[in-house]
């Protein structure tokens, strides 16, 4: 029997609702093929963690987390008890960058029994995966102020792009763009007008598509293709994106295809040489935190993508049909929450799914 060591971090408000439900879908598909999962619950990178002891992480999380195969994360972040940045920088952003998760993966695909806010679109109609850059890029700290509080107070940050950083992310995109049927990717860029990263992201680009021949590619300006996106969304497979840009199309995508509460994230160490976090695309929700109503499908859907990352593809694709069996139900079938228009719990959308898990063919 197959074993994977598992940390699971549920955080705050309905992160410690949803990651529930996405345990008991996971163990139900485990059952199903034979894979034995050890779970191991940790209480930090919370705002009762921080309450206690005034950090978001002990000082040794990362000998704690490090032997883990991945870590099942539901949200952080409780504004009315520690900052966001706080919360942000102090948890997660240092599982990120201490594990070199550079690769940030968010499927995008409208589900049967969800609307779009897209007239007129079907299921099928979107499905496709956003690939951020997840290290590097816009989002560097190198910069600063001068001339402060004069009329000359000019501002400056930088972009940092290293070949290294690019090729690795470009890599992992064309491989997954190789592995899916359509074999297209699209990558963002805004040459046109950043004249000197931007450029050199395309050279990247065009230097490692000479070695995916089979791979279809095409590129777009970011504007243009924020455009595209809402226009003619079935006309993408892969997106690879710097780590602004992939920023903006992951929650574009997503918005897209119906509620928040659907959408799955990934933050990948493809090496393996560190663990891999899984979690939803949303927050901690305060607004719906402690009413059980909040739609468990993305950390279920996370719990689809580490199965497939930790090579249990049949199972992954398993799961995901059980969620989309239940969805296609509708709101008069299936116990949906309100954000889908029903007026199911989380637990009973959660019980829903597993249950499919087990029936299912
Ligand atoms: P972030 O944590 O990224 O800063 P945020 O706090 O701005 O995000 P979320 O916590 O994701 O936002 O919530 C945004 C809105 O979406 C809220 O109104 C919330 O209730 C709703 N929402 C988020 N997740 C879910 C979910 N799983 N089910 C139903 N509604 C959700
Ligand atoms: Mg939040």
């Amino acid at each position: 029997m197959t074993a994977h060591r598992i940390a699971v971090i549920p955080g705050d408000g309905i992160g410690t609702e949803v990651v529930p439900a996405g345990l008991e879908a996971l163990q139900a598909t485990a059952d199903r093929f034979g894979l034995r999962l050890h779970l191991d619950t940790f209480g930090f990178a919370s705002a009762a963690y921080w309450q206690r002891h005034g950090t978001m992480l002990p000082a040794d999380w990362e000998q704690t987390l490090r032997g883990y195969d991945a870590i099942y994360f539901g949200a952080v972040g409780w504004p009315a008890v520690v900052p966001d940045h706080v919360s942000l920088w102090g948890s997660l952003l240092q599982f990120r960058r201490t594990f070199d998760q550079y690769v940030n993966l968010r499927p995008c695909r409208l589900m049967p029994g969800v609307r779009s806010p897209l007239a007129g679109r079907e299921p099928g109609d979107i499905d496709f995966v956003v690939v951020r850059e997840n290290t590097e890029g816009e989002y560097s700290s190198v910069g600063g102020r001068v001339f402060e509080g004069t009329d000359r107070e000019t501002v400056l940050q930088e972009t940092i792009m290293t070949r290294v950083g690019v090729d690795r992310v470009l890599r992992y995109a064309f491989d997954l763009a190789a592995r899916r049927p359509a074999r297209h990717l699209t990558s963002a860029t805004k040459s046109n007008g950043i004249s000197i990263s931007m450029p050199y992201w395309d050279e990247r680009v065009a230097a490692t598509a000479g070695r995916y021949p089979g791979v279809r590619l095409d590129k777009y300006h970011i504007d243009a293709l924020a455009a595209q996106f809402v226009l003619h969304p079935d006309r993408f497979d892969v997106v690879v994106a710097s780590n602004l840009f992939g920023d903006i199309l992951s929650d574009l995508g997503p918005a897209c295809t119906g509620t928040l509460g659907i959408a799955p994230s990934a933050n990948i160490n493809p090496e393996r040489d560190h663990p891999s976090l899984f979690e939803p695309v949303h927050g901690s929700a305060p607004d719906i935190a402690g009413k059980g109503i909040a739609n468990p499908v993305g950390q279920i859907w996370c719990g689809s993508m580490m199965l497939e990352h930790l090579g249990h593809p049949e199972a992954a694709a398993h799961l995901l049909g059980a969620v989309e069996d239940v969805l296609a139900l509708g709101p008069r079938g299936a116990p949906l929450t309100p954000d889908l228009h029903g007026t199911g719990t989380t637990a009973e959308l959660g019980h829903a799914i597993a249950e499919r898990v087990r029936e299912r063919p």
